[in-house]
């Protein structure tokens, strides 16, 4: 059996362990999650293990990316099974900070992004949640001082957010973006998905499926208003209460009108019950 990662609490270990790295002349990836591990989040650890010589995961619910009516409270928890998954994959360092080594008493700084974390996306329903990422994952950054750091396209505004701060902070990390990871039916992984009822499971596809057809005519040079437009239709007869589905420039998120406009990525946000799923495409 695979010896564990090493799991470090405090900053005194985890500058111990990354300068040992350092030392040896090893590079190092992070790869940052709220833990409740799925086969998504192992796509990252494994890529990261190709791109580095040593590989840290991070696990931190971060309290400054919610809501005070969202999940934080209920969001799944599962550092046991999440270390044995980690274990499989050779993981070498586990980063799990307490909340107040994360925000001691008298934090009051927050990175600001604007750019693609200001274009009426995820934003807009959720106002703290990019902001929130930033901070957290600026100080992961500065902790850690990995040399990669893997996100999923799966939270692609995150990803873009993220990208561009890493740039414009001269971070000196690169970001690199992973290709979602989908049941066989198409529903993009999510540590969310537990919430899903059976019903609201069987009508989750529908998502995935109408990005895909979407995405198809978009290309077939139907006119963007109309497929976004039919394609809202479709996943709220499915019994989900969409927040967005638009089609946007990949890289700034900025509104497009037309093919010609592109790289084009097709983004959609929608309620089904008490679940928020997100999804999103190339075209
Ligand atoms: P989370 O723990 O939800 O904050 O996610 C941690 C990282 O895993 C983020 O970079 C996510 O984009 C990524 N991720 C989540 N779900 C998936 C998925 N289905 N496929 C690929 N990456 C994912």
């Amino acid at each position: 059996m695979a010896r564990g990662p090493l799991i470090v609490r405090t900053m005194k270990a985890l500058d111990r362990a990354t300068g040992s790295y350092r030392d040896a002349g090893e590079t190092l990836a992070l790869v940052p999650t709220m833990g409740a591990l799925h086969a998504g989040h192992i796509a990252l650890v494994r890529r990261a293990r190709r791109r580095a010589d040593r590989v840290a995961v991070s696990i931190f619910v971060n309290p400054a990316q919610f809501a005070p009516t969202e999940d934080f409270g209920s969001y799944p928890r599962t550092f046991e099974t999440d270390i044995a998954a980690l274990r499989a994959e050779h993981v070498d360092l586990v980063w799990a900070p307490p909340r107040q080594l994360m925000y001691p008493e008298g934090f009051a700084t927050a990175v600001s992004v604007k750019g693609p974390a200001t274009v009426d996306l995820e934003d807009r329903f959720r106002p703290q949640f990019l902001g929130g990422v930033a901070t957290v994952v600026a100080k992961l950054f500065s902790q850690c001082r990995p040399d990669f750091a893997l996100f999923g396209e799966k939270d692609y505004q995150q990803l873009r957010t993220v990208t561009r701060m890493a740039a414009d902070l001269d971070l000196k990390v690169k970001v690199i973006g992973i290709p979602t990871v989908r049941e066989k039916d198409g529903l993009a992984l999510s540590s969310r998905n537990v919430y899903l009822s059976a019903d609201e499971r069987a009508a989750a596809p529908t998502l995935y499926r109408t990005l895909r057809d979407s995405a198809a005519r978009i290309v077939a040079r139907e006119p963007i208003v109309r497929v976004t437009s039919e394609g809202w239709h479709t996943i709220e007869a499915a019994g989900f209460a969409v927040d967005y589905f638009e089609a946007r420039h990949a890289e700034t998120l900025r509104r497009v009108e037309t093919l010609a406009d592109g790289p084009l990525r097709l983004l959609v946000a929608a309620r089904l019950g008490k679940t928020r799923l997100i999804d999103n495409i190339a075209v």
